[in-house]
């Protein structure tokens, strides 16, 4: 019988794997995907967020747990387990040299990353060349790997995994990690979170996944409803607004479109509806989503002007591009009339300082509702550009509890063998809200942790504090 039996072929599963075949134990990943499709959401990163008390490799100053904290308290509005979240803020501190023994390799963010060089540190390559790398150290480490391997039950006896079920198939372990992702491919389970708003629209219909079309949520269901302690909101994820031109799946990174903060967002109405220069964009792009989503039609309008080109990455696909505000308008399908007073009652309400995009600058409106805080200067020189979004789900918050030794629990008892890593349990730490890299942090520390505790449990070692004495092994 294989020891550890890991779910999932994303960051959280390969972690898992590695640390587990590192501790000695036989492991088996299963994989929903076909190879060349593996990886799932975490192919499509770029970078990791972490704590250092000091200029370290490719991180600039210093980013202390404390302020990182802070970060995180302010975007989960709170709703979050500090006691998970400092263990996943203190591992991002000591994980990288682990991560490059494993083949990835860092560099420092290229131009048009979003002000994150002292915060983030970038994958070579991006998620994929991660992703890469650890399905290459695994398999060099013995791990063994299937694909086209959707897990579509759990075997449990009481609180323990007896087995895995695929269709007809049994596959049993002496214990398993769950790393499966969240369930924002599952368009019927989004519809269903969602709901039917006010306007008779099921807003999720609207949706596009930004990630994997793997990630179903299958064992996430499963094992709710086969007792496990769930945790977060099923309405709650993150969701940031991408252009509508994007792929159903896996458009990634380069349909995200950056310039709201440079100008105004407008509904279809052609009425703005949040305060676009709020905070930086990395803190803030990732409620834009479910505001557009609570806009009609689940569609919103980045309008800016030629004063913002250059100033954000460019997206993949060009804007809508006009001459005039009225043509612009036009050319958007936006009522002309409507959208001429929205920009002139802007405009004239904008009071123009010393303007700065890299610092929340003084320039603000007085006198309009919503007010823009920051950045906010007239849209009057042309070309204009406008951008259509929709949004883009990057993945759900509802997940399976868990201690700081990832077991999986039933009525508060934590499983001696069943655990969980990543999407499928970043709701503990993620009630709501986002900030950039936080996805991998939690998704690396978990995941070392939960195939770390999964060896021991199937080696029949006991494992009170294995994580943080590898960890200064590591280190
Ligand atoms: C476009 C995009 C950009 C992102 N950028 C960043 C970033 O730069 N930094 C960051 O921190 N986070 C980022 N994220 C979020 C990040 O991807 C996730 O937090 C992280 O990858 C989660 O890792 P995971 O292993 O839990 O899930 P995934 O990487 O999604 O892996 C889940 C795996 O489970 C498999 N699976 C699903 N169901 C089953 C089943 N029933 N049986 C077997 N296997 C199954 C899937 O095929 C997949 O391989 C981004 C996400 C997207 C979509």
């Amino acid at each position: 019988m294989i020891d550890v039996l890991v779910i999932g072929g994303g960051n959280a599963a390969l972690c898992a794997a590695l640390m587990a075949r590192e501790a000695g134990a036989s492991v088996l990943l299963l994989e929903a995907a076909p190879r060349e499709w593996r990886g799932g959401n975490s192919q499509h990163t770029r970078n990791l967020r972490c704590m250092h008390d000091a200029p370290q490799d490719v991180l600039v100053e210093a980013y202390p747990e404390e302020e990182y904290w802070q970060d995180l308290l302010k975007v989960t509005g709170g709703l979050t387990d500090e006691r998970l979240a400092r263990l996943a803020i203190r591992a991002s501190s000591t994980c990288r040299d682990w991560m490059r023994s494993h083949g990835v390799h860092f560099q420092p963010p290229l131009s048009g990353a979003l002000h994150v060089a002292r915060t983030n540190a970038f994958f070579m390559g991006g998620g994929k060349a991660l992703v890469n790398a650890y399905f290459r150290s695994a398999e060099a480490l013995g791990v063994k790997v299937r694909y086209n391997a959707p897990v579509d039950a759990i075997e449990m006896d009481g609180d323990r995994f007896k087995a895995a079920r695929i269709g007809s198939e049994r596959i049993e372990a002496r214990s398993c990690v769950l790393a499966a992702g969240g369930f924002e491919s599952n368009r019927a389970w989004l519809r269903e979170a969602w709901g039917q708003n006010a306007d008779g629209d099921w807003p999720a219909d609207n949706f596009l996944i930004r990630g994997t079309r793997f990630n179903m949520g299958v064992l996430l269901k499963f094992m709710i409803e086969a007792g496990a302690d769930a945790i977060g909101d099923p309405s709650q994820s993150h969701c940031v607004a991408i252009d509508a031109r994007a792929p159903l799946y896996d458009g990634g990174i380069c349909t995200r479109v950056d310039c709201v903060s440079l100008g105004v967002m407008l509904n279809r109405n052609a009425a703005r509806f949040y305060d676009e220069g709020e905070d930086f964009w990395p803190k803030r792009y990732a409620i834009w989503g479910r505001l557009v989503a609570q806009q009609p039609g689940q569609i919103g309008y980045s309008i800016i002007d030629a004063k913002a080109v250059g100033r954000f990455m460019p997206p993949v696909f060009p804007g809508v591009r006009a001459n005039t505000l009225p043509e612009l308008a036009r050319q958007l399908g936006l009522d002309e009339a409507t959208f001429m007073r929205t920009i002139a009652d802007y405009n004239a309400a904008c009071r123009v300082g010393t303007f700065d995009h890299t610092v929340l600058d003084d320039c603000h409106t007085e006198g309009i509702t919503p007010a823009k805080t920051h950045w906010a200067r007239p849209i009057d020189t042309a070309p204009f550009f406008g951008y259509a979004l929709r949004p883009g789900i990057t993945f759900t918050y509802l997940g399976l509890k868990v201690n700081e030794h990832a077991a999986v629990h039933f009525g508060g008892k934590p499983s001696a063998n069943l655990f969980v890593a990543g999407e499928m349990m970043a709701g503990n730490v993620l009630g709501k809200g986002y900030t950039a890299g936080v996805g991998m942090a939690i998704g690396t520390a978990f995941g070392r942790i939960a195939g770390t505790q999964a060896a021991a449990a199937a080696l029949g070692r006991p494992c009170h504090n294995v994580f943080q004495e590898k960890q200064h092994a590591t280190s």
